[in-house]
C-alpha cells in the first residue's frame, strides 16, 4: 500500500530524516516509535505532503506520489490525524465531519456520517456543539472521525493518546484495535510505545532521524536493548 524508500527531509541545513525506508501493507497496523525529536512527525509530514523530502520516493499502491500536495495525498487515499488534533474549533461537530468528507461523493458522505455516529457515539451527543467545547478525548475522537470521512486507504495518526487522561488513552487504543479489526490500514506514531507495540502487526523504531530497528510488535517488545528508546512506557 505505502512504500517509502530512502527519504531524507531537511529543515534548512538540518537533516531531520536520513535515508528512511518503510512499508505499510494493506490491512496492516504499523507502529512508529522513538524518543522526542527522533523525526516521527517529520516522517508523517513527508508522507502526507506537508513537507517535501529532498531525496527518496513515496509510493502509494505503486504510484510515485513524492512531493504531492496534502490535498493530492488526501485524494490519493492518505489521511493524517495531526498531533494536537487540529479540529475547527469554531465549527460544530457535524460541520467538522462534513469538511472531512469534501473529497467523497454526497452519498458516500452521508453513509460515512452514519458510520461515524456508530463508531463514536459520544459525537452524536455533541452533534451541534462547537468543537471548541469538546473535552480532549472527544476532540481526539472527532479528529480521527474527520480523517475517516475522507474514506482513506491509509490512515496516519500522530500521537493520538498524547495529553489524554488514562481512561481516554484506553478509549484511543480500543479504537485503534477496532479499526484494525475492520481491516483498516494504519500507521500510528505513539509515545506510549509498549502499548502500541502490543497492537501493531509491525513497527519501526526511529532515533535521530534514522530507522534503528524494525520487526513485529512482539519482536520489538522483546528487544531489551531498545528499551531506552521506548520513551513513554
Ligand atoms: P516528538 O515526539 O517530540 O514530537 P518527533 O520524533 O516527532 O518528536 P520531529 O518533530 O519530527 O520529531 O523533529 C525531528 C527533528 O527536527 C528535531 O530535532 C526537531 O528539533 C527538528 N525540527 C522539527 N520541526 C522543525 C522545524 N520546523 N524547523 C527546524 N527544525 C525542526
Amino acid at each position: 500500500m505505502l512504500e517509502i524508500e530512502g527519504i531524507t527531509t531537511r529543515y534548512g541545513s538540518i537533516s531531520a530524516l536520513r535515508d528512511v525506508s518503510l512499508t505499510v501493507g494493506s490491512g496492516e497496523v504499523v507502529g512508529l516509535i522513538g524518543p522526542n525529536g527522533a523525526g516521527k512527525t517529520t516522517l508523517l509530514g513527508s508522507i502526507s505532503g506537508l513537507l517535501k523530502p529532498s531525496t527518496g520516493t513515496v509510493r502509494v499502491e505503486g504510484v510515485d506520489v513524492t512531493g504531492m500536495s496534502p490535498d493530492g495525498m488526501l485524494r490519493a487515499g492518505v489521511a493524517l490525524v495531526p498531533e494536537h488534533r487540529r479540529i475547527f474549533t469554531d465549527l460544530s461537530v457535524v460541520e467538522n465531519l462534513k469538511i472531512g468528507g469534501v473529497t467523497v461523493s454526497a452519498s458516500d458522505r452521508s453513509a460515512l456520517i452514519d458510520e461515524m455516529v456508530e463508531l463514536f457515539p459520544v459525537l452524536k451527543e455533541k452533534w451541534n456543539t462547537s468543537a471548541g467545547f469538546l473535552s480532549g478525548g472527544e476532540a481526539q475522537q472527532l479528529a480521527i472521525a474527520r480523517a475517516l470521512m475522507s474514506k482513506p486507504r491509509l490512515l496516519m495518526m500522530d500521537e493520538p493518546s498524547l495529553g489524554l487522561a488514562p481512561i481516554l488513552v484506553d478509549v484511543v487504543f480500543d479504537l485503534i484495535r477496532e479499526l484494525r479489526d475492520q481491516g483498516k490500514t494504519l500507521l500510528v506514531v505513539e509515545q506510549n510505545a509498549t502499548r502500541m507495540l502490543g497492537i501493531s502487526d509491525r513497527a519501526y523504531v526511529l532515533r535521530s532521524g534514522a530507522v534503528v530497528a524494525e520487526g513485529s510488535g512482539a519482536e520489538l517488545l522483546a528487544r531489551e536493548d531498545l528499551f531506552d528508546t521506548f520513551v513513554g512506557n
